[in-house]
């Protein structure tokens, strides 16, 4: 290995540039050349490809989104467009390649490795969806957002006496809604991993109104339904008047949380190690608050999915 590039896929997230900077700095630190791909996928097909230096990644640690940059590519998703990529890392001599980014990313990445392309993966998603590693980068940083959120609303829904229900992301994985609503105390916390009966939920509300309970949090994943969709059948079912709030593209965004812009620094530089031990098609993650390194194929295999289901049987006795 002597030159190395860089670049960050699919949806941004806080600490994607820690991560970017790890890479760099460890890298050089190594003795290696390093390279920046703009653009993700795109920009590599592109050859949006520059060389970085251990100042390009100065004054970045502390910001959201990704200098980089990021892009959703529907031509990489063809051979043609592979091969370019390919031709690409040739021509500027990159002997491996480090993709910062979700499991699309990671697919992108696996293909590479196909295509004889040295290629490590670290995983950056609010969603926490990522097969063999307890923390994405940025789940952190998502949840603080969320949980500021909720609080805030707590404050209106307290003083009117209101039922809210707040929409959060998450993709397809309920962790963003799980951890935001045990950490903010919310009354129910609906996810895609649980199933959930509307008749109980409706119980509850009733119940706690019944004890002179007047407000309540409702937390909803957007892998479960949309949080209007909620209101809908909680007014058509029993007449339950609620607020409905989506938080949408701010949980992506903001400043990295502290425990983020660590664990993208650990991410970044393992995954810089693990080439330069000669290794190819490999994750980088954290598992019993060790960084690890796995291979892919753990990531697309469905069975390997780290919900964790006593995190969400705790959230229920708590909030009796
Ligand atoms: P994320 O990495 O956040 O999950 P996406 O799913 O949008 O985001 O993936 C990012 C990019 O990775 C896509 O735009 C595409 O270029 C590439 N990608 C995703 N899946 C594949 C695949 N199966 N084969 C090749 N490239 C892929």
């Amino acid at each position: 290995m002597k030159k190395i590039a860089v670049l960050t896929s699919g949806g941004d997230a806080p600490g994607m540039n820690a991560a970017v900077r790890a890479v760099v700095r460890k890298g050089i630190y190594e003795g290696l050349q390093i390279a920046g791909v703009y653009n993700g996928y795109q920009g590599l097909i592109q050859g949006k490809i520059e060389q970085l230096e251990l100042g390009s990644v100065g004054d970045i640690i502390q910001r959201g989104g990704t200098m980089l940059r990021s892009a959703r590519s529907p031509e990489f998703m063809t051979e043609e467009g592979r091969a370019e990529a390919v031709r690409q890392l040739h021509a500027n001599g990159i002997d491996g390649l480090v993709v910062i980014g979700g499991d699309g990313s990671f697919r992108g990445a696996y293909e590479l490795v196909k295509l004889g392309i040295p290629c490590v993966c670290v995983p950056a998603t609010i969603d926490n969806d990522i097969n063999g590693t307890q923390f994405t980068i940025g789940f952190d940083s998502a949840l603080n957002t969320v949980i500021d959120a909720i609080d805030k609303i707590r404050d209106t829904a307290t003083s009117h006496e209101r039922t809210f229900i707040i929409e959060v992301m998450g993709r397809d994985a309920g962790d963003l809604a799980l951890w935001s609503g045990l950490a903010g105390g919310a009354e129910t916390i609906l996810i895609p991993e649980e199933g959930f009966a509307i008749d109980e939920i409706i119980t509850r509300l009733q119940s706690g109104s019944g004890r002179g309970k007047k407000h309540s949090i409702i937390i909803v994943a957007e892998g479960v339904m949309t949080g209007s969709a909620l209101a809908e059948v909680l007014k058509e079912k029993a007449g339950i008047e609620t607020r409905v709030s989506v938080l949408g593209h701010i949980q992506r965004g903001g400043s990295p949380s502290a425990r983020d812009r660590v664990i993208a620094s650990q991410y970044g530089a393992r995954a810089v190690e693990v080439l330069c031990e000669g290794r190819s098609g490999i994750a980088i993650g954290m598992q019993n608050n060790m960084v690890v390194d796995y291979d892919l194929d753990v990531v697309f295999n469905p069975s390997d999915h780290t919900f964790d289901k006593q995190l969400y049987k705790l959230s229920k006795e708590l909030s009796i």
